[in-house]
This record gives structure tokens, C-alpha cells and sequence, in this order.
């Protein structure tokens, strides 16, 4: 196994931990993610809908073999040391042991959809202000009006993101 780079990461509780980069890259469906630390130190990877637990020698995955002897062991899926036989486990993390990522980049087709429905608030609005205006109320008028504007600004900063 060739040398992984290493990341360092800071949990919910505020404590750093240093996994294996690749680990938070992972889609947590086919290639695991780190989710955080077990209670008892152990990198949380997500993957295949399981969460366990990844070996301190390799990263990988722990699987079920025989020793010499004939006695169950569980080793590192890489390398093949024994480890503990927890890894061979599903394993969680604790609230306070979350890896807390950086948010979500906004999908472009959800932020469309607010977008779409920003643009009618927009127009919503400017029509009740014309319709104040008419009949005469020109101060709610203007309200309705500065908020169609305020909307419409708010759009436009959005479409940069989008
Ligand atoms: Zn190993």
C-alpha cells in the first residue's frame, strides 16, 4: 500500500484528529467518508449504508480470517495484521465526535427552484404596491415597493452563487 497524505480535521467537540486524506472525499455510499471518532479513538468511516470502523495501520476495512490455529481473527482487510475485534463491528460516533463539515455547496437545481419562487414573491409585491398606489395609500405603497427592491437585490447576489 502506497503512503496516503493525512489531513488534519476538527471535531464537534473542538478536538483535532489527522485521518487519512482520502476519507473525506469518499461519496459514503461506494468510497467511505469519515463520519468522526468512536469512543474509543477509532476513525468512523460511512460506506455501503454501515458505519465501522477503519484500521490505525492502513484505513481500511477490518474482515473476518483464521489464524494458523484455526481461531477466528479479525484483520486489517490491507495489510492483514490482526486487529480488535471491535473494527470487525459496526461502529458509531458520538454527537461530540462528529467530524463537523463545511457546509454543503448549494445545489444549483434547489437554489433555482428558490430563485423561481423569489422572482414571483417579486412580482407579487410590486403588483400590491401598485395596487396601494391606486388607491391612494402611497406610504404602504412605498413599503411594498422597497420590498420588492430588497427581494430583487437579494436575487440578483444569489444568481452570482448559482
Ligand atoms: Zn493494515
Amino acid at each position: 500500500m502506497t503512503a496516503t497524505s493525512s489531513v488534519t480535521v476538527r471535531l464537534v467537540s473542538g478536538d483535532e484528529v489527522t485521518i487519512p486524506a482520502a476519507l473525506l472525499n469518499g461519496d459514503g455510499d461506494s468510497e467511505p467518508r469519515f463520519v468522526g471518532m468512536s469512543v474509543d479513538g477509532y476513525v468512523v468511516v460511512e460506506a455501503y449504508g454501515m458505519r465501522y470502523g477503519v484500521t490505525a495501520c492502513c484505513g481500511a476495512s477490518a474482515k473476518g480470517s483464521m489464524t494458523g490455529d484455526d481461531e477466528p481473527v479479525i484483520v486489517c482487510r490491507a495489510c492483514y495484521a490482526e486487529v480488535d475485534e471491535m473494527l470487525g463491528a459496526p461502529m458509531d460516533v458520538p454527537a461530540e465526535n462528529r467530524w463537523q463539515p463545511d457546509e454543503d455547496p448549494i445545489d444549483p437545481e434547489s437554489l433555482g427552484l428558490v430563485l423561481d419562487a423569489a422572482i414571483v414573491e417579486v412580482e407579487r409585491r410590486r403588483t400590491v404596491a401598485a395596487e396601494l398606489r391606486a388607491a391612494g395609500l402611497t406610504d404602504r405603497a412605498d413599503r411594498w415597493q422597497a420590498q420588492a427592491s430588497r427581494l430583487a437585490e437579494a436575487i440578483g447576489n444569489l444568481r452570482q452563487i448559482g
